[in-house]
């Protein structure tokens, strides 16, 4: 989506401190902003250790003073003086990462000031290392560094909030050091038990007016398996949330309310305080339990329009500890503006995500897409308008000046969502599909500007290549999605038929598109958003000067349709899967490009991609050795380009999926994809409305592969998911044929395959195909397991030429003869 242009338990101390039912959460939230230090806290260090396991922090020299409890736990300190911090990169990924980030081997730094936050016993760590004296009262340098962390939007807070108003001090674990290091300004180290990969070295760095995270390292404790962390996403979630009942509004004006009944289903006993996710701009006015009582609750301020974001969390404090599997149904109540936009006369943009709480995940972690809820939206929308929803249309009236529509997911869904504005709707079927395409009658203001520009004489849009100003108008027309709803119905049509021959069914009775703003795409289960180019004509697009006709048309809407399985159908369990999202989107936006158009097109923008990989990032490196696309949204960083994230993930994502398909092609049959197919409908079904992780992708590969496909002889895939998922690496092909008549009227040829920089133990299978006149086909394939491989055979048949890489089959530079 988003194509184009995420142990010990602390002491009591003293009688003030209350505990379990009755805990003020609003005193305690307080306290951890800005916490009162302990004048008998303090103490002299002299090389004290902190350990959090490959984490070891050294107060070399100065002065440690810890706060005062919070809920009867001692959660805070600052140090000053000298320290270091070391971190040993558990494998080659992280450290590839690190030296990517610092330019270091294993991670050293020295520190002058730190403030500690935890939940873990860090103090009786340190009070066996140190004597306790007296200290100052009024040091405010803790509650200053909280304010910093939360105006670059950190959510550190309600997660100290959580574990210290938490029973389980063991599974809510969490420690937090903020490091003013001489290298490289504030950093954090980070040890959270409740995820999978607990441990995590970044910092925040600014880029435009943001700030973003740079996370040098992020691996589980104690040596566990970085690929299978993930395998069960629940886990260490707090608790799921099986259902909504949403009763929203909408205005003319945008301002978008709502009462949400969530069903919280805790999974955990002894739970005070539940963390969601929910758009700052949303402010709450109240949340309830089941019995009508109001709970306490926390957001972070309200941010400025456009701003950074100060946290998008609403902490919930519950009356009564969770008890495990008892659920219950929370109600919030909420409002506001920025999160519906108008944008154009009955134009509207709604944002995808945070307009209902959801799970906290502001962390890269278990995906958002790894869990499913059943939703049932109620929406009072300005009657002159249409809103459509994900799910289908249950019920409809009108009230006054409003018209009252209800829409229930069919199946548990991952992402619930909605649009609206003065639509022209049409509508078609695909075999049960029905195809509903709701287009602006009228332009956005984006368009209307472009609009304005055509019609201005003397602008240069209107400019035409020769430079006259003979009149556009004629040429571009009107600029209106509306103009074209008939058109992209057919399309999403065109693409549902292809996508469903390969994957199987798409999973939902009906399929919505709407025109957005800009040129971007999201899509929500059977619910599409699509940008205003695609609607335009080629004439349009010619005269607004996009070169990439095929790119911003027929891949696009293949890419974005292609997300009903990459996504909704199939969901992915964690960051390091997300190319199982938007790599196979890449994929089946060119596959659909092959069906639409031709495959010399599809095999054009394949090239055009491979050449993306090899683009030159920040600090003349290749984008292609940034990381892994196991590293998912970890590549979007301060040290690389904007767009290199999705030219790595998206782009050699979908490469992936390609030559699985080259190696899987099988000539001989009228349908050569039918092996991929088959072991993608197996993918599908295996997972239909569930999250896959890359090593249960792995598992469906390792079902289908062919015997030529087991270049390890024992039926796994790991040389390939290894060189290719979890490595950065591209190899160097050099192919030479010579093509003789053998004295038998019989044909002899004679191949070498040379292959340079990779290793020496590096595996490829390589498909070949031979040449006559026009004609192209695939006589078999090389195991390529040496650094160089002959292949002599003799064929009865005549042939021109022998060649490799014929449907862009490798990731390599191939160069041949
Ligand atoms: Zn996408």
């Amino acid at each position: 989506m988003h194509r184009m242009l995420r142990i010990v338990l602390a002491l009591l101390c003293g009688a003030a401190s209350v505990r379990g039912q009755g805990a003020d959460g609003g005193n305690t939230w307080n306290t951890l902003a800005a916490p009162a230090m302990d004048p008998t806290k303090f103490a002299v260090t002299e090389n004290v250790e902190i350990a959090r396991d490959r984490v070891h922090i050294k107060l070399v020299s100065g002065n440690i003073q810890f706060a005062k409890p919070a809920n009867g736990v001692v959660f805070a300190a600052v140090f000053r003086g000298e320290g270091i911090v070391m971190v040993d990169p558990p494998n080659p990924t992280e450290a590839q990462q690190l030296k990517l980030f610092t330019r270091q081997e294993r991670l050293a730094a020295s520190f002058s000031e730190a403030t500690f936050t935890f939940s873990d016993g860090l103090m009786e760590e340190v009070e066996k290392q140190v004597k306790w004296k007296d200290g100052p009262g009024g040091d405010d340098f803790y509650a200053r560094r909280q304010q910093e962390r939360e105006d670059i939007g950190g959510e550190y807070l309600p997660r100290i909030f959580k574990s210290v108003m938490s029973a389980d001090h063991k599974r809510t674990a969490y420690f937090l050091a903020d490091l003013k290091t001489k290298e490289a300004g504030w950093i954090q180290v980070r040890d959270d038990a409740m995820q999978p990969e607990e441990i995590r070295v970044g910092r925040w760095m600014s880029v435009g007016p943001f700030k973003l995270a740079d996370y040098w390292m992020i691996f589980p404790a104690g040596g566990r398996d970085p690929r299978h962390v993930y395998d069960d996403p629940a886990e260490r979630q707090d608790f799921l949330l099986p259902s909504y009942k949403i009763n929203a509004f909408v205005s003319e004006g945008a301002e978008l309310g709502a009462t949400a009944n969530v069903t919280v289903n805790p999974r955990y006993a002894g739970e005070r305080v539940l963390l969601f996710e929910l758009d700052s701009n949303l402010r709450l006015s109240s949340v309830k339990d089941e019995k009508g009582n109001s709970l306490e609750f926390h957001q972070a301020r309200e941010r400025k329009e456009n701003s950074q974001s100060y946290g998008d969390y609403a902490a919930v404090v519950l009356n009564e500890p969770t008890q495990t599997g008892q659920a219950q149904i929370l109600s919030f109540v909420y409002q506001g503006r920025h999160v519906v936009y108008r944008v154009g006369d009955g134009n509207y943009f709604c944002k995808s995500f945070g307009w209902y709480p959801s799970a906290f995940a502001s962390e890269l972690g278990v995906d958002e897409f790894a869990f499913r809820s059943d939703f049932e939206l109620n929406f009072r929308s300005p009657k002159k308008y249409i809103l459509v929803a994900t799910g289908h249309k249950a019920g409809e009236t009108t009230d006054g000046k409003e018209s009252v529509t209800t829409w229930k997911s069919e199946i548990p869904i991952a992402a619930a969502g909605f649009a609206f504005g003065d639509y022209k709707v049409v509508t078609d079927k695909v075999g049960d599909v029905e195809i509903q395409v709701y287009a602006n009658n009228q332009p956005d203001d984006l368009l209307k500007s472009i609009q304005r520009h055509f019609d201005d004489p003397l602008s240069d849009l209107a400019a035409g290549p020769g430079g006259s100003h003979a009149s556009t108008q004629g040429a571009v027309g009107i600029l209106t999605a509306s103009a074209l709803g008939k058109t992209i119905n057919m399309e999403a049509g065109n693409s549902l038929k292809v996508f469903q021959n390969y994957f199987g069914p798409y999973p939902y009775k009906q399929l919505a598109i709407t025109n957005i703003i800009g040129s971007y795409g999201q899509g929500w289960p059977g619910l599409l958003y699509l940008g205003w180019f695609t609607f335009l004509d080629s004439t349009q697009r010619n005269a607004l000067g996009i070169r990439n006709q095929t790119e911003m048309t027929d891949f696009f809407r293949g890419h974005e349709s292609s997300h009903q399985w990459w996504g909704h159908r199939v969901g992915w369990k964690s960051y390091h899967d997300q190319w199982l999202s938007e790599g196979f989107a890449e994929f089946s936006g060119l596959l659909y490009v092959q069906y639409r158009e031709n495959m010399k097109e599809s095999l054009t923008q394949w090239r055009l991609d491979k050449q993306h990989l090899a683009e030159a990032d920040l600090n003349s490196l290749k984008t292609e050795t940034l990381g892994p696309i196991w590293m998912g949204r970890r590549i979007r960083s301060s040290v690389t380009n904007p767009g290199s994230y999705q030219n790595l993930i998206y782009t050699k994502g979908g490469y992936v999926l390609q030559m699985l398909r080259m190696q899987l092609m099988d000539a001989r049959n009228p349908d050569p994809d039918h092996l991929f197919k088959e072991m993608m409908q197996d993918y599908c079904k295996t997972f239909d409305n569930k999250p896959a992780s890359t090593e249960d992708f792995k598992a469906i590969v390792e079902k289908h592969m062919t015997r030529s496909m087991d270049l390890d002889g024992n039926h796994k895939m790991d040389w390939f998911f290894n060189e290719y998922v979890y490595g950065t690496e591209r190899p160097q092909y050099q192919f030479h044929a010579t093509v003789t008549d053998a004295p038998d009227g019989k044909i002899s040829v004679s191949a070498t395959l040379e292959r340079a920089g990779v290793p020496g133990n590096w595996k490829d299978v390589v498909p070949m195909y031979v040449h006559v006149g026009a004609k192209v086909q695939r006589l078999g394939t090389i195991a390529a397991t040496h650094d160089k491989e002959t292949v002599n055979f003799v064929i009865p048949q005549k042939i021109d030429k022998l060649t490799i890489n014929e449907y862009e089959d490798l990731i390599a530079d191939v160069r041949q003869q």
